[in-house]
Order: C-alpha cells, then sequence, then structure tokens
C-alpha cells in the first residue's frame, strides 16, 4: 500500500469552533525531524530540511523538486541530520530562512544565502514572515548545535568574522507554529526532557506536539513520556527523530507505552502519510 494516504483526525474538528474543513491544517512528517506543515491559507513551511540523504525519506520526497513550494524554512539547529538540504531547498524555492540569530547571521555572512532571505531572531521571539496570520515562536530546546562546514560548502570558515568571533551556530531551538485558525503546532527540535517545556505550555498551549523518542541524541521513550504527560500536555503527540540510524533504535511503541494511560493521542505515522487537522 502506498504509504501516502490522509488521516483526518477529529479532536480539533471538534474543539475548536469556526474550523474551516474545507482547509485543514496539513502536517507531513517525512521522516527524522523534517516536516512540512500547510496553513490553512495555503502557506507552506519546512522544518529542518533533511531528505536526500535520509534514509527514512519516502523515495517520492528524495527529489527536492516533489517538496512543491515553500514559504519557509526552519532551522532548529545547525547539526547535519536538520540541514543537510537547507540550502538546496530555500535556493530551489525562494523559500525563505528562518534560524537562530547567530546560525542565521552566519549564512549570510558566509554568502551563503541572501541576507533577505535570512530571518535571524531568537528564543522567546516571535515573527510573522509570511504576512499577518501564522505566527512562528522560536521556543528553547536543550541541545547543542554547530556549523558543519561540509554539509554547508564552507571551505574557508576563516571568511567570517563572525566566526572568528565565536558567533558559531548559536543555540538550538524549538518551535511553536501557530495557525490562522489558532491551531498551534509544537516542534520540539533535538531536546532533553526540561522542565520549561511546561512554560512553553502555559505560554502557547500547543494542540499538536511533535517530540523526540530516539534517544541517544535527544530524549528517549521515557523522557519523552514524561515531557508530553506531565510537561507539554498536547491534545495528540506525533513520535519524531527515531529509526533514522541504528543509534536511535528506540521506538514509539515503547513511547506508547511509557506514556500509559492519557487522553493525548498517538499519531504513531509512517514518513509521508499526511494528516489533516
Ligand atoms: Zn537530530
Amino acid at each position: 500500500m502506498k504509504a501516502k494516504w490522509a488521516l483526518f483526525v477529529s479532536f480539533f474538528l471538534v474543539i475548536v469552533p469556526g474550523y474551516p474543513a474545507a482547509q485543514p491544517v496539513e502536517v507531513l512528517w517525512l521522516g527524522h525531524a523534517t516536516t512540512r506543515i500547510t496553513s490553512v491559507a495555503g502557506k507552506v513551511i519546512v522544518i529542518d530540511p533533511f531528505l536526500t540523504r535520509n534514509p527514512k525519506t519516502p523515495p517520492e520526497y528524495r527529489d527536492l523538486k516533489a517538496i512543491g513550494k515553500v514559504d519557509l524554512i526552519l532551522v532548529t539547529h545547525g547539526h547535519q541530520d536538520h540541514i543537510s538540504d537547507l540550502l538546496d531547498l530555500a535556493r530551489l524555492t525562494g523559500a525563505k530562512v528562518l534560524a537562530n540569530y547567530e546560525f542565521g547571521r552566519n549564512l549570510v555572512a558566509l554568502g551563503l544565502l541572501e541576507e533577505n532571505n535570512v530571518i535571524a531572531m531568537n528564543r522567546g521571539g516571535m515573527a510573522e514572515p509570511l504576512g499577518r496570520g501564522v505566527k512562528i515562536h522560536m521556543v528553547p530546546a536543550d541541545h547543542s548545535s554547530s556549523l558543519d562546514y561540509n554539509i554547508l560548502g564552507i571551505r574557508n570558515p576563516d571568511q567570517s568574522a563572525s566566526i572568528r568571533q565565536g558567533g558559531g551556530a548559536g543555540v538550538s531551538v524549538g518551535y511553536v507554529i501557530e495557525m490562522e485558525n489558532g491551531f498551534k503546532v509544537y516542534h520540539t527540535g533535538d531536546t532533553s526532557a526540561f522542565g520549561d517545556m511546561a512554560l512553553i505550555r502555559e505560554l502557547h498551549n500547543p494542540d499538536l506536539a511533535l517530540v523526540c523518542i530516539g534517544g541517544f541524541f535527544t530524549m528517549g521513550p521515557d523522557e519523552a513520556a514524561y515531557a508530553v504527560r506531565e510537561l507539554i500536555k498536547p491534545k495528540a503527540v506525533i513520535p519524531i527523530h527515531y529509526g533514522t540510524f541504528p543509534v536511535l533504535n528506540r521506538t514509539p511503541a515503547e513511547f506508547k507505552k511509557a506514556l500509559g494511560s492519557t487522553s493525548v493521542q498517538v499519531l504513531d505515522v509512517a514518513p509521508g502519510q499526511v494528516m489533516r487537522f
């Protein structure tokens, strides 16, 4: 059976009054952390493009052209499994790239992207680069970051004054994306469980959370289950960032077991499976 099929999730249709049934928010997880989100008005956001070298990318999305129109690319951090197709996808689609301040500024300083195509902001801030209606909240994540010279095609790191001054890649972040109809998606980025996930919930109250569960580099199932059940408390969760490499060997089944009895709906989707809310 073809992996790409549509599933309507009814909880949000019921809960949110005035929900435009003809134009749902579409969430397409493409393996690892890579996610394409299409807003109610058809704005397309891609998070952490890692497609052509990602063993979990569905074959039909290995060609970047298959992603279609992209308006905005969000970067959680600079590790290669999050940005390996960033520059190619940005150049192919003309999408603006939104990232942590240091990472974003260095993309410009290194001549990799044009200044007016980069939004370099920081944690706690909100931007509306798609025009009014879709709000991008940059939130903390507890993880490292770096500038991967090979992946970015940087031959002479010394060309950047910013890097010489230690600007590097800045910090790792997550995002809460607030749609035109109020639906909120929290992408944790790579992270450990941390107490301020409860503050993210207090401030943003996400409906859907995409949460790393693979372990080793991020939360594993037990930590992720605690974070979801006790801190984030979304209506639904999509487990991500597992199974890509042998070391990320934890599973959604372990996550569900650790979560136990809860009202949170676990959407154990396959990469390439379209979800509409
Ligand atoms: Zn990662």
